[in-house]
């Protein structure tokens, strides 16, 4: 029987749901789906199991096959694991979807809220290789056809969020738009943890929780976090998009992608010979638009005049007064032209949600980082317990597209989390194995992942490579058990900046204080390091008394790490966030994370000493 056979609407409306290019027609449709099916979508212990039962549908069966095998995953214990769970999560980002799927499989309760109405974000976002095997087991393709086919391996943000709507609606996530979450409401009489919203007089104002997830995006930190900011130098973004009418001609275009181009140093003179454009980077991918994102140099903004007059704060910079949109126009449209040799026939931009031109301006000059990822708090006997996951954990640097892939696995890992608390596992336990993992996810990068992604699961062994569940002790998490005054525990763990300005100076500091020692050459943040002397040799040069130079070995990589990173973190008080084995074995340095790493090495020994 067909998707239009009378006698069964409900498969035409199934097809509607999963074809739906906006929020608001996902939820009419699934609203309609429902109401032909006789299910009532709030009862989300059953929801999943009566759809199955009563839509019997070969289109759909292919899409259960596949939500069931993740289903049938042993960690979700059947969808045992957290039944006495209810989990309200912030934001209906990606992150915020991703972890509300998990979270329904564990058989929670939960409910998403969102205070857009509309998904309508073209920006692009690349997809690491787990990324794509993950969301290809949610169905992605069944939902989007051109999920990345070929080599494609990126994804726009408002399709992502499309997919990951479907499914969690099928699975019984309650998910509201158009509400805005603006604090929690203490318990107080019978009632639970609750949230205050606006609309005030919304639905899920009743919604009683014990577990609050925020993934609010960007800068939003609920109350209970901190956050560390890592200034670099300025660095601003530009990002536009333009209309894909998806023709031959612009088939063979090539994309631009990762960083590879910022070496590319003729493309950028030649650009500024040619244009007047001056960049540091910039990325292109072919997607529903053409989309492209480059770092722009300040100077040529001002002699571009897309920014009127200059300010040394950034906010005044690239206040709207200050920036001319027109000549911003300009700017983004000839960069897109230049880097794509002039073969994007009729570059037209694709339009915003307001129906302006689909350019932005941004400044990523700070880079914020939450000090914790967890957190609990006890009022009246009621426990809550609270995590962030995506953005507002740790901003990504977009470029890299660190953004999805370290969002989900926080995802990940904060769903695991709320297994352990929903198995009954001490909060402090529960808290410091939480804190265990996220010290290891500003490292993470495709390589030092697993590789083996089908085995991929909430379970953080299954994805890092060497995690130590308990590298945190539950004494270290003790004080955030002050939970009328609660204050986060401070881990120093360092604060995030991806942002590669700056690090010029870092390796002429670094040069020139390393120089003259044998074996060590300081040329890069990658290979000038492999063997872990030009770490000891900076410790010598500040503190010869702690290290002997002539004992050590250049090919004892993983050795002399490990000693560099003892004393740097007994001395000094950094954390070692890379392993000294991992660095040691790896084929290639994480260039962010060694920068990253010896700023604050810098920082620690400018400082005078103790
Ligand atoms: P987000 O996707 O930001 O989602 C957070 C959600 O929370 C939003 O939908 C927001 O409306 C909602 N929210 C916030 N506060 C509240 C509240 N109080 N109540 C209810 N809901 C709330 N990354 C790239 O790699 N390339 C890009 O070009 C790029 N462009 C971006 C453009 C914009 C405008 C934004 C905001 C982000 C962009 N990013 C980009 C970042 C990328 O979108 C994120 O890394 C990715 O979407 C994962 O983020 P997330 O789910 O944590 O947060």
């Amino acid at each position: 029987k067909g998707p239009f056979d009378p006698v069964n609407p409900s498969h035409a409306t199934f097809d509607l749901f999963v074809q739906a290019q906006s929020c608001k027609d996902v939820k009419h449709h699934f609203a309609e789906l429902c109401k032909q099916l006789d299910i009532n979508p709030k009862d989300f212990r059953s929801f999943y199991g009566k759809l199955k039962e009563r839509l019997n549908y070969w289109k759909a069966k292919a899409l259960w096959a596949k939500l069931d095998k993740r289903a049938s995953h042993a960690d979700y214990q059947q969808g045992k694991a957290c039944t006495k769970n209810k989990c309200l999560v912030l934001g209906a980002g990606p992150c915020g979807l991703r972890v509300a799927i998990e979270l329904s499989l564990l058989g929670a309760q939960v409910v998403v809220l969102e205070k857009r109405e509309a998904f309508t974000r073209n920006n692009v976002l690349h997809l690491w290789p787990y990324t794509i095997c993950d969301l290809r087991a949610l169905g992605a393709k069944k939902f989007y056809g051109k999920f990345c086919t070929g080599s494609l391996d990126h994804i726009s943000i408002r399709q992502l969020q499309l997919i990951l709507l479907k499914v969690s609606l099928l699975l019984g996530v309650e998910v509201h738009t158009g509400v805005e979450f603006q604090g929690l409401i203490e318990p107080s009489g019978d009632s639970g943890w609750t949230a205050n919203l606006q609309p005030r007089s919304h639905p899920a104002s009743a919604f009683q929780f014990d577990v609050f997830i925020s993934a609010g995006g960007g800068r939003f930190v609920p109350d209970g976090f901190k956050h560390k900011e890592l200034r670099g130098k300025l660095a601003i973004g530009i990002t536009a998009n333009f209309i894909n009418r998806n023709t031959a001609e612009e088939a063979q275009v090539a994309e631009i992608s990762g960083v590879a181009r910022i070496y590319n140093q003729k493309f950028f003179q030649d650009l500024l010979a040619q244009t007047g454009i001056d960049l540091e980077n910039i990325v292109y991918y072919k997607d529903d638009t053409h989309y492209f994102v480059m770092t722009a140099k300040k100077k040529s903004l001002l002699k571009k005049g897309v920014i009127k007059q200059d300010y040394s704060n950034a906010d005044e910079l690239l206040a709207p007064v200050n920036v001319d949109r027109e000549a911003l126009h300009s700017y983004a449209h000839d960069a897109a032209h230049f880097s794509t040799g002039g073969k994007l026939p009729d570059l037209q931009f694709a339009r915003s949600q307001s129906g302006q031109p689909d350019v932005a301006m941004f400044d990523f000059t700070c880079m914020h980082r939450a000090e914790n990822a967890s957190f609990v708090k006890e009022r009246r006997g009621k426990k809550l317990l609270m995590a962030l996951v995506g953005d507002c954990l740790v901003e990504p640097f977009w470029p890299l597209g660190t953004g999805i892939a370290r969002g989900f696995l926080a995802a990940f890992d904060t769903a695991w989390m709320v297994r352990s608390w929903g198995m009954g596992i001490p909060h402090l336990k529960v808290l410091a194995e939480r804190e265990s993992v996220y010290q290891l996810l500003s490292q993470t990068t495709p390589e030092n992942t697993s590789k083996n992604y089908a085995a991929y699961s909430i379970d953080p062994k299954t994805r890092y490579q060497r995690v130590n569940l308990s590298a945190i002790h539950s004494n270290q998490v003790r004080n955030v058990r002050d939970l009328s005054h609660s204050c986060p525990f401070d881990l120093s763990v360092f604060a995030l900046s991806e942002s590669f300005s700056g690090s010029e100076e870092l390796l002429k500091w670094c040069q020139n204080h390393t120089a003259g020692y044998a074996n060590v050459h300081v040329k890069d943040f990658t290979h000038s390091w492999r063997s872990g002397l030009a770490l000891c040799a900076l410790i010598h040069h500040f503190r010869s008394h702690l290290i002997d130079m002539s004992a050590l070995d250049e090919s004892s990589a993983a050795h002399n790490f490990h000693l560099a990173f003892s004393i740097l973190e007994k001395e000094l008080g950094i954390q070692p966030v890379m392993s000294a084995a991992d660095l040691a074995n790896s084929s290639e340095i994480d260039k962010l994370s060694m920068v990253l790493y010896l700023t604050q090495v810098q920082k620690a020994f400018s400082s005078p000493a103790k």
